[in-house]
This record gives C-alpha cells, sequence and structure tokens, in this order.
C-alpha cells in the first residue's frame, strides 16, 4: 500500500488525484503531520508526502532505520512539479515510484541515485544477494574506472555499463557472478588461476569461456563484490514427522560440501504430498524460498541416477529429492544424499541442481514513430535488455532511450527471417534480448517469425504497440467503430489470389478495411484492384481515409470517398481505411456508427 501524507488543501487535492491514478493508496490524516507519518511509515512499503522536502527529511528522520526494509519515500511540491524520490530509491522502490507519481500529476520525475541518474543499472538492484564491497565497486563503475566481471554463465542482464568487462586487468575492482562459493586461496593461485571441476559433480568439462571464471575469489587482495544469481534448485524428501534441523542441516551441508552458495538457491522441490511437511516448509523459510511440489507422477517420468523402492512405495515414484531437483532440466551437482543422524535412521534426502539461466526475449512494438505513443512498457524492456535486435531505422527511432553499453544487432530490410532467428538465439545464449519492430511488434512484423523459432527454454514477454491501423483511426475520426480487418497488400510473401479472396470477403461481409502495404514503386496496381474489389459492393461516396507517416514529422492526413480517393499519393508508409456502407464523413471526420442504425 502506498501512504499519503498532505498538510495543504492544494496537497490533499493532489492525493485525491494520486490515489485515483495509482490506487491502493491512502490517505493519513492524523492529528499531526508527523502523526501520520509514523503511522503510514509503519503500515505502507512507500509514502508519497505532498510536503518539502525539507519537513519530510526531519518528519523521517526518527523513522529511518534501513535501506533494505525502509519505505521509499517520494515528496511532491505544493505546485505539484516535481515528484523528488526521497529516500529508498533502489530498495524502497522510491524511484520507480517518483516515475509513476511524475506521470500521474505531470510532474518531473527527481533521481538522484548515481546509478539511475547515470543510466547504469544498480548492482544491488538486480534481485540477487550481493556480498563484499558493493558501495566500492558501485562507485569504480560509476567512476568508469575499468571493472573486472567474472560470470559463470550469460544471465539475462540489462546492459551493464562498459567499463564492466571481463578482460579488464586482473587487479580491478571485480563483480563475480556466481552460485559458488570462495575457495581459500592457495599458493599455486595467480591471477588467472586455473578452475577447479570438483564442485561439478564430474559431469563433463566445462567450455574454456567458463574458465575465465574462477572459483577462486581472492576477497583478501581485490576490492570485489559478488553476486548469487538464484540458479540452484535442491530438491528434497522427508519422512512424516522428520525433524527441521535434520532437513536444514542436510541442505545446508550438501550446499557447502559442494562449494556452493545459499544464497543461489532459487527454491526447494518435493512431491506433493510433502507439501504440508513442517520440516520442508522450514528449511525453505530458514533459506529465504518457497517450496514447489510436483505430483509423483510428474517425478516418476525423471530419469534419475539413484531411484529407489522405499519412495516409491511411499508416495509413488521412485525418487524425490533426484527427481524434483531435476525436473525442468539442468545438471546434477550434487546426487541424492541421505541424512545421517546419530542413532537411527535417516528421515531427508536432498539433491542440488544447476539450472542454466533462462535468455529473456521481449518482443516490443514502438508505436508508429512519436515518442510520446511509445509505451512505458515498451521504453522499460528496452532499457532492460542488453541486445536490441531490429531494423536499422527503428533503432535509429530509440537509440537514445537504451542503456549504455547496450548491444545493438541493427539489419536492413529483408532480413526479417534472419534477425527474428539471430534474437532467438541470443535469448537461447542467455541474454536479455529486445526485439523491436514498429507499430505493434505482433502485426505484420517479427513476433511471429521469432515465437515460429523459439522453444521452452526461453522466456518470452510481450509488449503491446499502437499499431499503424489504431493511429490512423484517431487521426482520421472514428472509422473503427463498428467491425474492422486488416489486410496487408504485399504480395511478396502471399500470392496475390490469397489476397483478392480475403478483400472479397471482407467487401462482402461488409467489414471496414486497413489496407497495410498498400502501395509501393514495384507494387502500383494492387492497391486499385481492392478498392475496384470493394467497390462492388459499396457506393462511390463511401469514405475513405488515408494516413501517411503518422506521428512523424512528415505526417498528413485526408478523409475522401472510394470515387474521389487519388491513390498516386499513397504509398509504404501509408495506411488506407475504407469504411462500411455504414460509414459517413461528419465534419470532416470519418466515422463508421457502432451500430447499423444512425442515432437520430
Ligand atoms: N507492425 C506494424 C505494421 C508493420 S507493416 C503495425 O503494427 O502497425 C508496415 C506497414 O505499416 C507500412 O507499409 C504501412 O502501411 C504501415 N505503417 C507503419 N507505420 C506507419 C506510420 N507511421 N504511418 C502510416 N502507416 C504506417
Amino acid at each position: 500500500m502506498i501512504g499519503l501524507i498532505a498538510a495543504t488543501s492544494a496537497g490533499r487535492s493532489a492525493a485525491a488525484e494520486l490515489a485515483e491514478a495509482l490506487g491502493d493508496c491512502t490517505l493519513y490524516q492524523e492529528r499531526t503531520v508527523a502523526a501520520s507519518i509514523a503511522r503510514a511509515w509503519a503500515e505502507c512499503e512507500q509514502l508519497v508526502c505532498f510536503l518539502a522536502t525539507g519537513a519530510t527529511v526531519r518528519l523521517i528522520a526518527p523513522l529511518l532505520a534501513d535501506k533494505h526494509s525502509d519505505p521509499g519515500v517520494v515528496c511532491v511540491d505544493e505546485a505539484r512539479r516535481f515528484a523528488v524520490s526521497l529516500v529508498g530509491g533502489h530498495d524502497g522502490g522510491a524511484n520507480r515510484l517518483a516515475a509513476r507519481v511524475a506521470e500521474a500529476l505531470d510532474a518531473q520525475p527527481v533521481l538522484t541515485t548515481a546509478t539511475d541518474a547515470t543510466g547504469l543499472p544498480g548492482l544491488d538492484t538486480l534481485g540477487w544477494h550481493t556480498e563484499g564491497e558493493l558501495a566500492a565497486v558501485s562507485r569504480a563503475l560509476l567512476d568508469g574506472a575499468p571493472v573486472r566481471l567474472r560470470a559463470d554463465a550469460v544471465h539475462p542482464l540489462p546492459a551493464l555499463p562498459p567499463n564492466l568487462t571481463a578482460d579488464a586487468p586482473s587487479d580491478a575492482p571485480t563483480v563475480v557472478i556466481s552460485d559458488r562459493m570462495p575457495q581459500l586461496p592457495t599458493a599455486e593461485s595467480g591471477p588467472q588461476p586455473p578452475a577447479t571441476s570438483e564442485v561439478r559433480g564430474g559431469s563433463g568439462g566445462r567450455s574454456p569461456e567458463d574458465r575465465s571464471i574462477s572459483d577462486r575469489i581472492e576477497a583478501s587482495r581485490l576490492t570485489t563484490v559478488t553476486l548469487r544469481p538464484r540458479t540452484l534448485v535442491v530438491g528434497v524428501g522427508a519422512s512424516r514427522g522428520a525433524p527441521a534441523e535434520e532437513v536444514l542441516g542436510l541442505v545446508e551441508a550438501a550446499l557447502a560440501d559442494a562449494g556452493l552458495s545459499r544464497h543461489s538457491v532459487s527454491h526447494l522441490a518435493t512431491v506433493d504430498a510433502k507439501a504440508d511437511e513442517p520440516a520442508l516448509l522450514a528449511a525453505a523459510a530458514a533459506l529465504g524460498v518457497e517450496l514447489v511440489t510436483h505430483p509423483a507422477e510428474a517425478l516418476a517420468a525423471v530419469a534419475v541416477p539413484n531411484p529407489s523402492p522405499a519412495p516409491q512405495a511411499a508416495v509413488g515414484t521412485p525418487s524425490v529429492a533426484e527427481a524434483a531437483a531435476l525436473l525442468g532440466g539442468g545438471e546434477l551437482l550434487v546426487p541424492k544424499r541421505k541424512s545421517a543422524p546419530e542413532g537411527r535412521a535417516a528421515m531427508a534426502t536432498v539433491a542440488v541442481v544447476r539450472r542454466a539461466p533462462r535468455g529473456r526475449l521481449a518482443l516490443v512494438g514502438l508505436g508508429p514513430g512519436a515518442r510520446d505513443l511509445l509505451t512505458p512498457r515498451a521504453r522499460e524492456e528496452l532499457r532492460r535488455a542488453s541486445v536490441v535486435v531490429g531494423l536499422d531505422q527503428y533503432v535509429d527511432q530509440i537509440r537514445d532511450l537504451l542503456r549504455p553499453g547496450t548491444r545493438i544487432e541493427a539489419t536492413g530490410l529483408g532480413a526479417e527471417e534472419e534477425r527474428a532467428r539471430s534474437a532467438v538465439r541470443l535469448a537461447e545464449q542467455g541474454h536479455a534480448v529486445a526485439l523491436i519492430g514498429s507499430g505493434d511488434a505482433g502485426v505484420y512484423a517479427m513476433a511471429s517469425p521469432a515465437l515460429a523459432e523459439a522453444g521452452p527454454d526461453i522466456d518470452v514477454v510481450g509488449v503491446p504497440g499502437v499499431t499503424a491501423a489504431l493511429a490512423a483511426s484517431s487521426l482520421l475520426g472514428a472509422p473503427l467503430g463498428h467491425d474492422h480487418v486488416s489486410i496487408s497488400l504485399s504480395d511478396l510473401h502471399t500470392p496475390w489470389e490469397v489476397i483478392e479472396r480475403r478483400v472479397r470477403a471482407a467487401a462482402e461481409a461488409d467489414l471496414v478495411v486497413t489496407f497495410y502495404n498498400p502501395r509501393s514503386r514495384g507494387r502500383d496496381w494492387q492497391l486499385p484492384k481492392a478498392l475496384s474489389l470493394l467497390a462492388e459492393h459499396r457506393t462511390p461516396d463511401t469514405p475513405v481515409g488515408v494516413a501517411h507517416a503518422i506521428s512523424r514529422a512528415d505526417e498528413w492526413h485526408t478523409v475522401t470517398t472510394l470515387a474521389e480517393l487519388d491513390v498516386t499519393t499513397v504509398d509504404m508508409t501509408t495506411v488506407v481505411v475504407v469504411g462500411n456502407t455504414a460509414s459517413r464523413t461528419v465534419a470532416g471526420r470519418m466515422v463508421t456508427p457502432r451500430g447499423y442504425r444512425w442515432q437520430s
């Protein structure tokens, strides 16, 4: 919940407006402003104070405890020009809240945390546990000093600052991304110590690329921050009534003996029948993760190295720990291991699997061109990506929004399939990829070829965009007020017979039609032909809207009729909207009634 604090009538009306826009807000009106803040502080995740920053600082000073748990606080000035992220910019979400408040109140967000100010993702904003000298390494990053990156794997992170590289000098401040614990430095550990392989459970070699990342962290010499990606799945089994310490002790011992960090555990996994087993729930809670359960049949179908008859009899699968850990794939780092209580039989089993990071493919529609028709979500996804793939003209459209260090794969027209394939490949390698297109990425665009290629091993995020048809509609009036269809007149990939059949059907069904890709230098007869097919079912005075280069510098639009349309004005950056038999031109605007009768 967001707590709102206001002391003046202007503040209260801004607060009401904000509550309306954001939802989940409460205005605190205790006897004093100090009492309101104190109560909101205790009850809310975030606060918006319609107060001067000075007043707010004095009021919250006695309440401040810890940046990881304090609410994020945003201040809005009396004239509501600014939404200032005051404290809790990252962990408290105040930076993000300031952006939302600014948008709702048409104010300017003011962020002062250094990483955001310079467009770098804060190392502590990735949602991973951090260990070591976060502040010192962050400072080096911000100062532009060379910082060394040592990562076990490619993770779908946002673009990292250009000065954070794998080949920075070995004595540079270092960011380690690893689920493995540092090993004690040994006599022979030089700047590029050989990787140890025991912790891999003997399961195959590592690629040369992996080898640049050492298990050993020379923490004594280097300024190092270690990030713990959530790569480990811990499968657990427990007999009914197993002591909580036995399960937790076993999990911790298994991780420690394999040199793995408990902070890299993503979740505990077991069989459905054990969903309520107190020891498992307690172990999950102690590790700060969830207990995820799977049906026995699903576990029984997983091939495991150490099946056994006991769980088969008890819960219907020959393996719980190994199967639950391996379900969904990955590398078995710790095969089944039993607890070893003194003087009685073991009541717990554990197995640990490392999952390869899942890459992320965002399909981002940029809208028709203008910056204010790019959705905030699209903008966020562009900044979430480390690689942007798209047609060069679209990349140019959003280049300034990308984080410094974003890799750009721009290609020319005609390379659609290749572009889609390369975006999917990059996501498969673990990167966070944004594949961009104009309008909506799923409408005559890149989403289909990309998803035709993409397997279940990557995450796909779609971001809807404002299509050319919708943008045209709002320019022309209300042409899409009743049933409508879009038809592309490009016969490069679709035989003309198919296009013609669809145009005839639309004509007969009296659908409003938006023509995409209507006419180019080499394709000039298709549009007149399509219009003549529509004219068989519509009168010559049927309204036709033409919208060119919508929301761009050379935008123009006109409303004319089937009889009067001059097709030579139409080109490939145009859409043509033909009304149905009920569409009319009213005061120069194209209107299709919602029903078939015009209201009197
Ligand atoms: N994905 C896009 C469509 C891409 S197909 C969308 O959702 O809108 C390319 C065609 O879209 C162009 O030939 C043209 O007909 C239309 N188009 C795209 N942007 C346009 C704009 N700004 N103004 C007019 N038409 C546009």
